[in-house]
């Protein structure tokens, strides 16, 4: 099963995709995490991107269709999950059109609403943790990146929830509920389409 986790910044996608990634065998595509690693090696495109991430600024969509395009090859019984990709409706062309080249099918896309003063403190307080247990702070989990990190994400992002609606694959779970909850939507939205 191919699906996608859809999304604001904070709305917890890579915390329920690590526990699909464990409960289902599934393999976990993370734009974000790739660029990170990107610019954590400081390869040719990571420096590239810096900047642009820093500030919550999308990056191009050649660039992500280019990361996610070469790792859909070889086979995985348990399906991907495409976490915090795509995200503009150019994307999400190029991912249907990367699926069918491959014979694959995208089965369903379940966006995970919350409110957006919970995800400024969501975000504020991984910041505020990570710093107390002495570990690396995101450069874009500050105030002025996250709005526009939010800003990016209703203007580009937020289409692509009547782009799968319409589609008919779209699929909403409350992303306030506990992180126990949240996962027992997310298999109830997946037992619909398995
Ligand atoms: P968030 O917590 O904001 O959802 P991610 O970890 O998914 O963040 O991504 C961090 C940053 O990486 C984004 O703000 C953006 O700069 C870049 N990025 C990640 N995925 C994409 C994408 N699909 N298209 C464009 N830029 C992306």
């Amino acid at each position: 099963m191919n699906i996608i986790l859809l999304g604001p910044p904070g709305a917890g996608k890579g915390t329920q995709a690590a526990r699909l990634v464990e409960e289902r065998n599934m393999v976990q595509l993370s734009t974000g995490d790739m660029l990170r690693a990107a610019k954590t090696s400081g390869t040719e495109m990571g420096n590239k991107v810096a900047a642009v991430m820093d500030r919550g600024e999308l990056v191009t969509d050649e660039i992500v269709i280019g990361l996610i395009e070469e790792q859909l090859d070889g086979d995985n019984k348990g399906g991907f999950i495409f976490d915090g990709f795509p995200r503009t409706l150019a994307q999400a062309d190029a991912l249907a059109d990367l699926l069918a080249s491959k014979g694959k099918t995208l089965d369903t896309v379940i966006e995970m609403r919350v409110k957006d003063e919970v995800l400024v403190d969501r975000i504020v307080n991984r910041a505020a943790e990570a710093a107390a247990a002495g570990q690396p702070v995101r450069a874009d989990d500050n105030a002025e990146s996250l709005k526009v990190r939010l800003m990016a994400y209703y203007k580009e992002t937020s289409p692509l929830i009547g782009y799968y609606h319409a589609k008919g694959q779209l699929q909403s779970v409350d992303g306030l509920q506990s992180i126990e909850d949240v996962a027992a939507s997310i298999s109830g939205a997946l037992e619909n389409v398995s």
